[in-house]
C-alpha cells in the first residue's frame, strides 16, 4: 500500500503521481483531498486528489515542488513507499445536472477541478473549461480536460499558447458573450479565485472555489486552516475546501498563506544544505 507507482514529469518542478491507496480509492469523491506524509518523521501536507480509479485502486496526485515536503517528494522514485496517505479528507463536492458549469483552472489548481468538472459532465451537465498557465510549458493536463469539455479556452499569462491573459479575461469575454453560466467551479492560486469571484459576483453566477489554506491536522482539531466565509469562521478541511466565492474573505486567507514564509524558506535552505553535504 502506499507505493508509487508511476512517476511523470508534466512540467519543471511539477510531478504526476499514482499511487497504490485502494482504501482511499475506493471511497474518494471529486473535491476531497489526502494528507500525505513521506516517512515517520516527515510533516502532513494536503494535496486535491486528481483523479482516482476503483478498479485498480490507483488514485492519482499532481504536485509542486514549492516547499521542503514537495522538493524532498521530487526525489520519490517509483516503487518508493509513502508513509502515509490519509483520506478521503473534506467534504465532496456537490455534483448535480444543471445547465452550463464552466471550470476555471489555474496552473496546478487545473489537476484539482478534474474531477470535479468531469462528474458535473458525466451528470448530464454541458462543461466549458477555462484553463490559465504563466506560460505554454507550465500549461498541464489540457488533454484530459478537453477529453469531456464540450468547450475549452486557454490563456496563459505571457501569451505563449492560446490567449494571452488571465483566466478571469476569458471568463469575462464567456460571460460578454451572452452563454449561460449556472456554475463556476475556480480551483488555483487565492488571487485567482478572488478574481473569478469578482467577475461572477455583478452577474450573480454561483461561483464555488476550492480554498488552499494552510493546514496542519486536517480532521477539525487544530484551526489552522481556519478561513471566513460569510464573515464566520470555518474549518477548510471540515467545513471545506469548496465554500461560495462570493462569501470568502480572500485577504485574510492570503495573509494567512504568507504567515510561516520566513520559516518556510529556512526549512527549504536547511533541506538544501543537507542534500548537497550529502547527509
Ligand atoms: P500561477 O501563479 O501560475 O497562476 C495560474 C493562473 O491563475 C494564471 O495563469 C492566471 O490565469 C491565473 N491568475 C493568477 N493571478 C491572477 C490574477 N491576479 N487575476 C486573475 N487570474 C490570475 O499558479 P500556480 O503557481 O500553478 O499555483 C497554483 C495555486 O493553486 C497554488 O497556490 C496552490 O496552492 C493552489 N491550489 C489549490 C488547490 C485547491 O484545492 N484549493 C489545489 C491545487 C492547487
Amino acid at each position: 500500500m502506499n507505493e508509487i507507482v508511476q512517476k511523470k514529469e508534466l512540467a519543471p518542478d511539477i510531478d504526476e503521481y499514482v499511487i497504490n491507496a485502494p482504501l482511499v480509492a475506493s471511497k474518494c469523491l471529486p473535491g476531497q483531498f489526502v494528507v500525505l506524509r513521506l516517512h515517520e518523521e516527515g510533516e502532513r501536507i494536503p494535496i486535491t486528489i486528481a483523479d482516482f480509479d476503483r478498479d485498480t485502486g490507483f488514485l492519482t496526485l499532481v504536485i509542486q515542488e514549492v516547499g521542503k515536503t514537495t522538493m524532498e517528494m521530487g526525489t520519490m522514485k517509483e516503487g518508493d513507499v509513502l508513509s502515509d496517505v490519509i483520506g478521503p479528507l473534506g467534504r465532496e463536492s456537490r455534483i448535480s445536472k444543471i445547465g452550463t458549469m464552466v471550470a476555471v483552472g489555474g496552473g496546478i489548481g487545473i489537476p484539482a477541478v478534474h474531477p470535479i468538472a468531469r462528474a458535473f459532465k458525466e451528470a448530464g451537465s454541458a462543461v466549458i473549461s477555462v484553463l490559465g498557465a504563466r506560460n505554454k510549458e507550465l500549461l498541464i493536463w489540457e488533454e484530459r480536460m478537453r477529453s469531456f469539455s464540450d468547450k475549452i479556452s486557454i490563456t496563459t499569462d505571457d501569451g505563449s499558447y492560446g490567449k494571452k491573459g488571465f483566466v478571469t479575461d476569458a471568463l469575462k469575454e464567456l460571460i460578454d458573450s451572452g452563454t449561460k453560466i449556472d456554475q463556476v467551479t475556480a480551483i488555483g492560486p487565492a488571487i485567482m479565485m478572488k478574481m473569478v469571484s469578482e467577475v461572477t459576483r455583478p452577474k450573480g453566477i454561483k461561483t464555488v472555489v476550492s480554498l488552499n489554506s494552510l493546514m496542519l491536522d486536517a480532521t477539525g482539531m487544530c484551526g489552522v486552516c481556519r478561513v471566513e466565509v460569510g464573515g464566520k469562521t470555518k474549518f477548510a478541511c471540515v467545513d471545506g475546501p469548496e465554500f461560495d466565492g462570493h462569501e470568502v474573505n480572500f485577504d485574510i486567507l492570503m495573509s494567512r498563506l504568507t504567515m510561516y514564509l520566513p520559516e518556510e524558506k529556512e526549512s527549504v535552505e536547511a533541506y538544501k544544505k543537507k542534500l548537497s553535504s550529502g547527509k
